[in-house]
């Protein structure tokens, strides 16, 4: 394992923001993650993986864990189910489509989703209807304080809306290095119930979709959609869809009958924040090499040069106004570090 001073983050958050790790090192196995977890004790350290869902405001002081534990297989079964675990570096998308070619359905409907199997929990991933935790069985994570490998159930992990227990009551404290999932053998339910999969796949005349059709309806949705990381910095939503009680959404109602919104429970509403992003006037507008995309409001972008700092403070600015605006506080997806 090679430990390298002062190195460039540029090409390892999907941002393409340039900030310096005081110290980085790429681990591939558990027992490295260990040596390394032990070596470095009492000192700081930043866990990565392929920093799709930070935001680097600052060089990070620490020592950067990089996350490249490799390897997926199949750890039960019976004749509706399967368990897989795939190790907490494996790419997201290319698992996904791994599970599809085997004909094991449930996460069809997150491909595409940047990053790597071992953040999946971290903030519960989803798209276009479905979760991490709708098929999450547990997680393997080693405690960064005693190395110790420790099982998170489901309920151990305390699941919600891009929330888990490691970015609350845990958060720092341990390195997740595998994750299973149980998926369909058979019957597998097919969901095209959000968003435009149901016209996808009617402009293909798909009427009796299989996973594979499924995940291709999303990639080109995606794509059609969503900017590219490699071609322009992004680290997807940049803001949490904010979730109002109902008392105070129907004040917003009151002033913009046309707002969309998801009823969530009687008491409360969720409110597309790129909705309210793009009310407020900010879509597609730039400051520099910062700037807000211009077909998606929640998505912030990196023109070239832009610093975390710059796209910290348009998120800010973004934050009081839709606040003065609607008296709604819209809160980051995105870890800022
Ligand atoms: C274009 C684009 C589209 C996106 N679309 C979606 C979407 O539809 N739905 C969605 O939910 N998200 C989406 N995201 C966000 C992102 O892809 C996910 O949050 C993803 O799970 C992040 O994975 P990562 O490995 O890149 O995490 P990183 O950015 O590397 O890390 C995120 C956080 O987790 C911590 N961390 C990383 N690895 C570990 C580990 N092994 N153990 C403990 N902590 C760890 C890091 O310290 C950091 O705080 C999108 C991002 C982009 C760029």
């Amino acid at each position: 394992m090679e430990i390298i001073n002062n190195f460039s983050l540029k090409n390892y958050n999907t941002f393409g923001i340039e900030a310096k790790a005081k110290q980085f090192v790429d681990v591939t196995s558990e027992e490295e993650l260990k040596t390394i977890l032990q070596q470095y004790a009492g000192e700081k350290k930043f866990i990565l993986g392929g920093g799709s869902n930070m935001l680097l405001t600052q060089d990070v002081n620490a020592l950067v864990i990089h996350v490249g534990l490799k390897g997926k297989k199949i750890i039960k079964e019976d004749d509706d189910f399967v368990w897989v675990e795939g190790m907490a570096g494996e790419n997201w998308h290319e698992f996904v489509l791994w599970s599809i070619d085997q004909n094991f359905g449930g996460l069809e409907n997150m491909s595409l989703i940047p990053g790597n199997v071992g953040t999946t929990p971290i903030q519960n991933i989803g798209a276009y209807g479905t979760e991490i935790k709708d098929t999450f069985v547990s997680c393997g994570a080693m405690a960064i304080a005693n190395r110790e490998i420790k099982t998170f159930s489901k309920d151990e992990c305390k699941f919600g809306y891009r929330e888990s227990v490691f970015k609350s009551e845990a958060k720092d404290q341990y390195v997740v290095t595998s994750v299973v999932f149980r998926l369909t053998k058979r019957n597998h339910k097919i969901n095209t119930s959000y968003g435009a999969i149901e016209n996808e796949l009617a402009s293909k005349n798909i009427t009796n979709p299989t996973l594979k059709d499924v995940s291709n309806a999303v990639i080109a949705i995606r794509q059609s959609k969503l900017p590219d990381p490699k071609v322009l910095g992004n680290s997807g939503s940049f803001f949490k869809n904010p979730i109002i009680a109902k008392t105070d959404f129907d004040k917003v109602h009151a002033l913009h009958p046309e707002v969309p919104h998801y009823v969530v429970s009687e008491t409360q509403v969720k409110v597309p924040a790129g909705w309210l992003i793009e009310q407020a006037g900010f879509k597609g507008k730039r400051f520099g090499d910062a700037g807000i995309h211009k077909n998606q409001a929640l998505v912030l972008v990196n023109y070239g040069h832009a610093t975390g700092q710059e796209i910290l403070n348009i998120s800010k600015d973004i934050q009081v106004t839709i606040f003065k605006t609607f008296g709604i506080r819209i809160e980051a997806e995105v870890n800022i570090i």
